[in-house]
């Protein structure tokens, strides 16, 4: 089974649908008719990455949400970059962000056409409406410095002053906007600001900045600009452009949704913007316990080499889900499931993981591997017999048919289904004991072999040849053991990766403590483990649950053809913390 969706999730095939406080508000704007355009569906949403990092879990459940919205009430949702902020922003970031959205099963094209849009193609319109508003009064240029401007703005509860630049005559402001973008001054020197309320109890309302100057190269317009527009200014408008209908964004920018309403009107009555104007809704963000998503922590990680990489199985970016195994369809199931609300809480790791067994179990073929080997040695079984045993590929389905693989006198198995001194209620390999050879032979333990240090090194037992799984004579053996193997001649050498997770407290950086005290060093292990035959054809991506250990899939990377590399995506039960 590969885990890509190559087609995007449809109405029928992606997790059912659970109402949120944004599918009412749609369906009563849809009822009213409120975004009723000509040739424009009546939902239209956008998913508005700057493209500065990679994109994390966090994302994805705005990708879910945005691109989910659109896709069931019949409109269309835009992928928009944000690059209003050319310092940190870079093409490698835009190409990763595409990549992503689409692996996770969405697509913004509608009606045959593509909606990707860049903020930085509207720096011509968004450079004439901070021009407009100049104009009409509505803002105006401050060259205090930026201490004084910070000095200026005030607390809360406790007013702003006016700048004393506030009353320039328009023309005065004007002539300064066209110097800064001709680039007559240095970063800094000058700002333009919307002119409101110093004195408003909404501090995102005291003459918020809307366009300021920065001499750096942007990745996109080169060095055609040195004069960028502040993203409360931008980002409205860039709905409005795009005709955007609702506009969902995270709780924080609650407080900023005055301004975003304030530049939408002013830009309408100018005759910028046709009414019904978008509207900014806010939902409460993803957080989920034991990983981190802020960018400047995950960047953290990668260069001080704590982890291999961006796209290392262990970071929460969706390029190290993905390697991991994590499939798109968990990922929106975790996201649907956990709802959208207005008020901040955790979600437990274990919810993902849930969600994640839940859509492996029914799709990954079944397979052996032996990760922690000892050889066992069936001393009476013939030296050059191989017999072939077969089970399903899969329990649930036989029509998916069943794998064959050889049983022979020399096996692997588990370090742990042996115990030369059983404990209390231990049912495996002990000497004297029976035990099932899954879907081959019961053996009877003799004894075991060990090394000058006391380390078992090779466990012994002999096979009743009458007891074969599927055969009459099998029904004449109970034993609670039932072990898997694979045969020391057949069996595939694979290294492991066993991943866990990255941090062991839940919250690792929450209250201002510092992540990197909470690493979970066992967050990786690598085994050289043995694999049932059949496994050297795996492609790369290719999911299977090895019986009894968990969820593995080949890794992307560093799998080569005949020469797979596993990484555990999940153990089959939570065994987290317990
Ligand atoms: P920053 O602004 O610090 O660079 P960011 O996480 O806000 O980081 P953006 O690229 O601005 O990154 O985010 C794109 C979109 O993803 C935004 O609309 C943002 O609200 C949303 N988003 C980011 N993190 C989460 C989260 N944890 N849960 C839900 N939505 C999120
Ligand atoms: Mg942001």
């Amino acid at each position: 089974m590969s885990n890509d969706s190559k087609n995007g999730p449809h109405a029928a095939d992606h997790a059912p649908v659970i109402s949120n406080f944004l599918r009412t508000i749609i369906e009563n704007d849809l009822k009213d008719g409120a975004h009723l355009r000509p040739g424009l569906p009546q939902v239209i949403t956008r998913f508005p990455p700057e493209p500065n990092g990679y994109l994390h879990i966090g994302h994805a459940k705005s990708i879910c949400l945005n691109f989910g919205l659109a896709r069931d009430y019949d409109g269309r949702c835009h992928l928009r970059f944000d690059d209003t902020n050319p310092e940190k922003e870079e093409q490698e970031y835009v190409d990763t962000i595409i990549d992503s959205v689409h692996w996770l099963g969405f697509s913004y094209e509608h009606d045959a056409k593509q909606h990707l849009y860049f903020a930085s193609d509207y720096f011509d319109q968004l450079y004439a409406m901070a021009e407009h508003l100049i104009e009409l009064g509505h803002a105006y240029v401050d060259s205090q410095n930026a201490e004084e401007m910070a000095a200026n703005r005030g607390n809360f509860g406790e007013p702003g002053k006016n700048s004393p630049y506030r009353d320039r005559t328009v023309a005065e402001s004007l002539d300064l906007f066209h110097r800064m973008k001709a680039g007559e001054f240095q970063n800094g020197e000058h700002i333009v600001r919307a002119k409101i309320d110093m004195a408003s109890p909404n501090m995102n309302m005291r003459d918020p900045a809307i366009y300021r100057i920065r001499h750096a190269h942007h990745h996109r317009t080169g060095d055609k600009w040195c004069v960028y527009p502040m993203y409360d200014f931008a980002h409205p408008i860039e709905d409005a452009i795009e005709n955007v209908t609702h506009s969902v964004c995270t709780l924080e920018f609650q407080d900023h949704r005055p301004f975003y309403d304030w530049v939408l009107e002013h830009l309408a009555d100018g005759g910028f913007f046709q009414r019904p104007l978008p509207k900014q809704y806010e939902f409460s963000r993803l957080n989920l316990t034991y990983i981190v998503t802020s960018k400047r922590k995950l960047r953290q990680l990668v260069e001080e080499n704590i982890v291999d990489g961006w796209d290392d199985p262990r970071m929460p970016t969706l390029v190290g889900m993905r390697r991991r195994g994590y499939t798109p369809e968990a990922i929106q199931l975790m996201c649907e499931r956990t709802g959208v609300t207005k008020s901040d809480g955790w979600i437990d790791y274990s919810v993902l993981e849930g969600c994640l067994r839940e859509d492996l179990d029914p799709k990954a073929p079944r397979a052996t591997a032996v990760l922690r080997p000892l050889k066992l040695v069936i001393d009476n079984f013939p030296d050059e017999l191989s017999v072939e045993c077969s089970s399903p590929v899969h329990p649930h389905h036989p029509e998916r048919g069943n794998r064959h693989f050889p049983i022979t006198k020399e096996l692997w198995i588990e370090q742990d289904d042996f115990m030369e001194t059983p404990s209390k209620g231990y049912f495996r390999l002990f000497p004297g004991n029976k035990v099932r050879l899954r879907y081959g032979y019961v053996v009877e333990c003799t004894g075991c072999n060990k090394d000058a240090a006391g380390n078992v090194i090779a466990v012994h037992c002999s096979y009743f040849p009458d007891s074969k799984s599927g055969t009459e004579g099998s029904a004449n053996y109970k034993v609670k053991g039932n072990i898997h193997w694979v045969s020391a001649h057949h069996a595939v050498v694979a290294e492991v990766r066993l991943y866990d997770r990255l941090f062991t407290d839940p919250h690792p950086d929450a209250g201002g403590k510092d992540f990197l005290q909470v690493l979970n060093p066992n967050a990786k292990e690598v085994v050289t483990a043995y694999l049932e035959q059949g496994i050297h054809a795996a492609q790369p991506g290719d999911c299977f649950q090895f019986e009894r250990h968990g969820y593995f899939v080949a890794d992307r990377v560093d799998s080569v053809a005949g020469k797979p590399v596993f990484n555990r995506v999940v153990t089959l039960k939570d065994s987290w913390g317990k």
